[in-house]
């Protein structure tokens, strides 16, 4: 009997419960990634997404060698992928992370956890950070956040884990997924994936860079510094939430960081609540929160098209909204201000759909995460009827945050 970590959202060996559970019977263990047709088909998914799952699977590897094991990567729809596994090696276990994601791979879920009980395969899933599922009042959900994110790491030595050697895995005889070589690329200007440039990140922001946080965290130049940079290994899982806490923690009394961690540590819960907000909300990925903006006046006229289109294309002819759209593009990302800017400016100035705009963002920002993206979008193009609405003038921002234009010119 093996057991099979099925890796998703979590590219990394540390702090990894289902790969903690796994090892423990001493059976052998093989990572597993799925590289699924419905995710390479998916609007939201763009090549720098790819860039830095591959990133991070060839990480896991270099982790794994000295250990002689290696991820198995396959390309296929996951039932089918297990199934072959099932042929090849007989029964074994699954062990994965809930995911907290887009319609689609819930609905992929819903499928797999089908095959499991057909199959008789047990699935052992672990919550995410600290969003639960199926929650129906989040009236002590704080408490939970704080004692989940303060709970002991599930760390594995990655030594003592018997793992399915590579040798083993190759007389399978699962056909090889060609990687395509635009994936292998590594563009100058994108943070590159991976468990050590996570750490690396981190590392450098509480070295230095983070001490100005809470002040540099709206421009859209300094910011690029002072700013965790951290978004994209949590989205992707180069990092777990409680890890990042736990590193924060350490530094809480540290002399002049106050404000700043202070101010970190808020995100860190804004993070997992926005994702449990999604969670119970999940609709939120096709209508506004608050119904009654599904009969709101958008735009319907001819010229709507081409106003989206230099909306993300960069051509607005409003210098901070292009260069915010022209850098996002070109790095991937932009600070929280002018995200939220670019949202305003798209639904507010220009009166079109929200639902026109949020998928363009999706796949420029390397640190997609449904569960923030939806909830933020909403919000932040005032249509949940929660919370009042804000309108950012690009004019404002442009000379409150970027006095020089220097953000503007380069
Ligand atoms: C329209 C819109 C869409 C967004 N989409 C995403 C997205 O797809 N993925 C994503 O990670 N963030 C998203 N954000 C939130 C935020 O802008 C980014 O998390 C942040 O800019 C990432 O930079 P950082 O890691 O340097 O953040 P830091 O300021 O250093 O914060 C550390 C971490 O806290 C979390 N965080 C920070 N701000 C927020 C916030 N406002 N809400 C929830 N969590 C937060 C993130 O995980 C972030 O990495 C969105 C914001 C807006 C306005």
């Amino acid at each position: 009997m093996i057991n099979v970590v099925w890796l998703k959202r979590d590219l990394r060996v540390r702090d990894h419960e289902p790969l903690f559970n796994a090892q423990q019977n001493g059976n052998p263990v093989v990572l597993l990634y799925v590289i699924e047709p419905l995710l390479l088909a998916d609007p939201h998914m763009d090549l720098r997404h790819w860039r830095f799952i591959y990133q991070s699977i060839e990480d896991i590897n270099e982790q794994l060698a000295p250990h002689n094991g290696i991820i198995l990567l396959q390309k296929g729809d996951v039932c089918g992928i297990l199934q072959k596994i099932k042929d090849i090696h007989g029964s074994f276990s699954l062990f994965s992370h809930q995911e907290i994601g887009l319609n689609n791979t819930f609905e992929r879920d819903k499928l797999v956890s089908e095959w499991c009980s057909i199959n008789a395969v047990s699935w052992i899933e672990s919550k995410q950070g600290a969003v639960l599922r199926g929650l129906r009042s989040r009236e002590k959900w704080d408490k939970h956040w704080h004692k989940q994110m303060r709970a002991p790491t599930f760390d594995v030595d990655l030594d003592a884990v018997n793992w399915v050697s590579n040798s083993q895995l190759t007389s399978w005889n699962l056909s090889k997924f060609t990687l395509p070589i635009a994936w292998k690329k590594r563009p100058a200007l994108f943070q590159l994936g991976g468990e050590k440039r996570a750490w690396h990140t981190l590392h450098h922001f509480f070295k230095e860079r983070g001490k100005d946080y809470a002040f540099n965290i709206s421009s859209p130049e300094a910011s690029r510094r002072s700013c965790s940079r951290m978004s994209p290994y949590l989205a992707w899982g180069n990092i777990s939430l409680r890890q990042m806490y736990q590193r924060l923690l350490k530094d809480w009394q540290r002399s002049g960081w106050r404000r700043s961690l202070s101010a970190l540590s808020s995100r860190l819960h804004w993070h997992c609540h926005f994702i449990q907000k999604y969670e119970s909300e999940s609709e939120m990925e096709f209508r506004p929160v608050n119904r009654g903006y599904l009969s709101f006046p958008f735009r319907e006229d001819r010229q709507r098209d081409n106003d989206v289109k230099a909306w993300y294309t960069g051509r607005t002819g409003i210098p901070l909204v292009d260069a915010c759209m022209r850098c996002l593009r070109q790095t991937g990302y932009i600070n929280f201000r002018m995200r939220a800017m670019l949202v305003s400016f798209l639904v507010h100035y220009l009166n079109i759909d929200w639902r026109e705009g949020v998928v363009h963002l999706a796949k420029v920002f390397l640190d997609f995460e449904p569960g923030i993206h939806y909830p933020q979008f909403q919000m932040q193009a005032g249509v949940t009827g929660i919370n009042i609405i804000r309108v950012y003038s690009p004019s404002k921002q442009a000379k409150e945050r970027d006095p020089e234009a220097s953000f503007i010119k380069k």
